[in-house]
């Protein structure tokens, strides 16, 4: 098996943005040659809030000799696209390369805002609490609804371990879930390549699984934990698409924040609402599995209606989002045939892709994440009606697809949540 350095040197040759990463304890200190290396002969602005520059922004501040960081001061302050407009104004004054001091809301609002202006940027992270750091693309909301953009990931990060072990703890146990969610993204991804639907990308599946389960069974490892959150960010960037770290399970985190989702008066976490889907889907998995064979009915029929959209969704922008995206599903009665076909040795691949699923919760929680999904205020009624209302907010082939194709997935629900009982 590669060393990590070899694995990381692997995925940044294949990636398309992002030429330098720095990882390890102590290495804010090289955050001057990074800059220099890749921005010869460029000034650098600083992008950090009030938090973040107190951790590490201003050391950088004084290391890059910028004496006009951009501090966000707000107590507000998320991913949301006026942040991105306030910072690209800023932006618009300065002849320099933005360099993102934070984690997810930080490096996503200076991604798109440098891309704004058609500039690189570089990335100091401080905290492995999403995977995002080196995707390609920004989550921003945008007129109320989280969107992905398409920008470019960074030039260069540099991800300090003393730092990132400072972080609030329930931003690692956020990191450490966002992580977790990639065995069910990978049972997702086997799923739609043995259908034919989407083949799996080799460099970009072993970017992601490889020592997957490793890194897992060490969550107090912080420099394993931000070193998988980086590759899963790697193999979405040489793909320019995130399925390979993403499936049915970040269906649910970005449908409930689409339903603007909140919990005692803020959204919850990416990687908490994830980590509680990852348990959601994983489970559904156990239940599909425990059948020898997949009783359809035969041709792709059941594939849903307007009318059952109309059913589920309100009149609104999630309703239209959910037909255009249900429209652009692709899959028929050939599929659920291939389905039934090959079903046994699916079966045993999909098997040892999930090998723990009674052991995830337990995982979870001694990495401090939720597993309960009243925790993070989702009811039992309410997580049930996800199922069917994450299978339509997107198009990718998930488990979420192959059976409500194959009309199975109430089937599953009743047994998973009872029949009659919670009824969605
Ligand atoms: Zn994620």
């Amino acid at each position: 098996m590669p060393d990590d350095r070899t694995k990381i040197d692997a995925a940044l040759r294949a990636a398309r943005d992002t030429r330098e990463l720095e990882i390890g304890p102590g290495v804010l200190g090289r955050t001057t040659e990074v800059f220099r290396r890749q921005f010869p002969q460029q000034r650098a602005m600083i992008v950090g809030d009030r938090n973040t520059m107190r951790v590490a922004g201003q050391a950088v501040a004084k290391m890059l000799d910028d004496d006009q960081p951009f501090v966000f001061e707000d107590e507000d302050l998320y991913a949301e696209h006026r942040f991105v407009e306030r910072l690209q104004g800023y932006l618009a004054t300065r002849d320099a390369i933005p360099v993102a001091v934070g984690s997810g809301t930080i490096n996503d609002v200076t991604k798109l805002a440098a891309h704004g202006h058609r500039r690189s940027y570089m990335c100091v992270a401080t905290a492995a609490s999403m995977d995002g750091y080196t995707a390609y693309g920004a989550s921003i909301t945008y007129k109320g609804s989280k969107q992905t953009f398409d920008c470019p990931a960074p030039r260069a990060v540099v991800a300090d371990i003393d730092i990132i072990r400072d972080a609030p703890p329930e931003m690692t146990a956020s990191g450490y879930a966002d992580l977790l969610a990639k065995i069910t993204a990978g049972a997702d991804w086997i799923l739609a390549d043995a259908l034919g639907i989407e083949p799996i990308n080799e460099f970009a599946w072993h970017t992601v699984q490889d020592g997957l389960l490793e890194s897992l069974a060490h969550p107090l490892d912080i420099e394993q934990l931000t070193r998988g959150l980086m590759m899963g960010g790697f193999a979405m960037q040489a793909m320019m698409s995130s399925r390979p770290a993403s499936g049915a399970e970040h269906q649910f985190s970005h449908l409930w924040d689409m339903e603007h989702h909140t919990h005692n008066g803020k959204a919850p976490s990416h990687g908490f609402k994830v980590g509680v889907a990852t348990l959601a889907i994983a489970k559904l998995y156990e239940t599909m599995l425990r059948f020898d064979r997949i009783e359809a009915k035969g041709d792709a029929s059941v594939a849903p209606t307007t009318a059952d959209i109309d059913h589920l969704f309100k009149p609104g922008e999630l309703r239209d989002k959910a037909i255009e995206e249900t429209r652009a599903k692709k899959f028929s009665g050939e599929h659920v045939k291939r389905l039934q076909r090959d079903w046994p040795e699916l079966n045993m691949k999909l098997r040892k892709q999930l090998p723990a699923i009674q052991q995830l919760p337990a995982m979870l929680r001694e990495a401090g994440a939720p597993t309960d999904p009243e925790q993070i205020g989702i009811t039992k009624e309410r997580l049930r009606a996800s199922f069917r209302r994450a299978y339509h907010i997107r198009r990718r082939f998930t488990i979420l697809d192959a059976l409500v194709m194959t009309g199975l997935l109430d089937r599953c629900l009743d047994q998973m949540f009872g029949v009659g009982r919670l009824q969605s």
